[in-house]
């Protein structure tokens, strides 16, 4: 962290201000270089500073430059901001001007890195900064705060510790000074009972990592039907607007069309696709393959019939094919009379609509909120996991700890156990970054926007 970095750090485009921002042990000596106004390197810190930015004699904008010196600053370095005109041609200048004179241009999410490098933030924390800036929904917003003001380490801070102080120190203190008679006693009435708790608080933080997940990253779903049985429709009434565009000739939506909407905080990312049928013709095949795959790749799938129809051949191969997954299978047309099969279907995973009538999307809507579970979301104030390294940490950190139980039910020697518990602390430090791997680091940062 030699280096005094530096980068446009608002969005590039017109607008009334712009910022440059460095970060640095050259920071101030940098910009006081390129600068005409009050001798910034004798500056008190948090102060701005009215002045013109210059190259040689030339004035190239009149800017507001804030010092803000180290420790007390989001990176915890010296850092400068120019508050200069918006607009692409100066704010591009004075980034050239300030990496002429020896800042580098830093990497995206850099700022942050140095903010997490120097011990200000853990690496959940640096996940909610990310996450804050890119939130899309209030829920999205409200877990990434949770994850930047600490409220989702201090969990798996609180499980670190339990770990050191109720099994860790007690080991060590047995081995020590043995009140036990010997080590057997001591590990079947004092480890073993607070390894299972702690697996037990361990488990209840993997199993609502899924909410978090669930908010985070939304829910694949893909509409999938013959032509013709009302997919458009089903899409247009859930995004209530006129997206998808619905006709009466067979297999025009052969454009994959999609939107999203949120149920309880969660986003349902839904996508039409064309009508899967038997067809010679080469494009509505390729529409085929490609609603087969989508099926593949969705968490979430609505198949459609029509009420007014017989099951086909190829709805039951459909059928068949989404028997283990997560489904909702939408009677559409109650309005006609019906002619559909229904009693060959599972009753429990139906839903009765007619989208000309508009009915029964209440009912669907109801029935995406029961599959998922997603009356028990805490959207509120949630302090759920939504990484994926976090979570496979936390995994691992579990076969640790059931490793060690395993071994005191072999009665392996209690130092052995030990390294397993041992093992579980370190992957818990991981998720918080307590122990880290750069090359995690890297991926994390490397995630984040230029400039921040
Ligand atoms: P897609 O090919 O599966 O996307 O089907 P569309 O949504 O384009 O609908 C095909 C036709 O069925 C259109 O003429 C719709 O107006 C009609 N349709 C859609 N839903 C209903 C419904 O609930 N009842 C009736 N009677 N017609 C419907």
């Amino acid at each position: 962290m030699e280096d005094t970095i530096a980068a446009i750090s608002t969005a590039l485009g017109v607008g009334a201000i712009s910022i440059v921002r460095l970060s640095g042990k050259e920071a101030i000596q940098i910009v006081n270089e390129i600068w005409k106004g009050s001798d910034l390197i004798k500056s008190p810190t948090h102060k701005i500073h009215y002045g013109k930015i210059v190259e040689k004699e030339k004035e190239i904008d009149e800017v507001l430059v804030s010092i803000m010196r180290a420790p007390n600053t989001y990176t915890g370095e010296d850092i400068v901001e120019i508050n200069c005109h918006g607009g692409i041609a100066t704010t591009n200048k004075i980034l050239e001007l300030v990496l002429e004179h020896g800042a580098r241009l830093a990497r995206p999410g850099e700022f942050t890195e140095r903010r997490f490098l120097n011990g200000k933030i853990d690496l959940i924390q640096a996940q909610g900064i990310k996450d804050l800036v890119d939130a899309t929904t209030d829920e999205k917003r409200a877990l990434a705060m949770n994850q930047l003001n600490g409220k989702v380490s201090s969990k798996i801070e609180n499980l670190r510790q339990e770990i050191l102080e109720k099994i860790l120190a007690q080991i060590e203190v047995n081995i020590d000074y043995p009140e036990y008679e010997d080590i057997e006693q001591l590990t079947n009435e004092q480890i073993l009972p607070e390894l299972k708790n702690i697996k037990n608080k361990m488990q209840d933080i993997l199993k609502e990592s899924k909410n978090g997940v669930m908010i985070q990253q939304g829910i694949k779903t893909s509409i999938i039907g013959r032509p013709n049985v009302g997919k458009s429709s089903l899409l247009n009434a859930l995004l209530g607007e006129e997206k998808a565009i619905v006709t009466d000739i067979e297999g025009t939506t052969r454009d994959i069309v999609e939107g999203e909407i949120v149920i309880s905080g969660v986003p349902f990312h839904i996508i039409d696709t064309a009508g899967i049928r038997k067809s010679e013709q080469l494009v509505e095949q390729i529409g085929i393959k490609k609603s087969l795959e989508m099926i593949d790749q969705s968490e979430l799938v609505l198949f459609v019939l029509n009420n007014h129809e017989k099951l086909t051949d190829q709805d039951r191969t459909i059928l068949k094919k989404i028997e283990n997954k997560n489904k909702i299978i939408i009677i559409n047309k109650t309005d006609l009379k019906t002619n559909l099969e229904i009693d060959q279907l599972p009753k429990e995973e139906c839903v009765f609509m007619s989208t000309l009538k508009e009915q029964g999307l209440d009912d669907l809507k109801e029935k995406m909120k029961e599959l998922f579970h997603l009356e028990k979301i805490q959207t509120e104030d949630p302090t759920y996991l939504t990484n994926a390294n976090s979570i496979s940490f936390l995994k691992q950190a579990i076969a640790s700890i059931d490793q060690a139980i395993d071994g005191i039910s072999k009665n392996m020697p209690i130092d052995m156990v030990e390294i397993d518990i041992k093992k579980a602390w370190d992957e818990l430090g991981l998720i918080i970054g307590k122990t880290y791997q750069d090359e995690l680091i890297n991926q994390l940062f490397s995630q984040f926007c230029l400039g921040k």
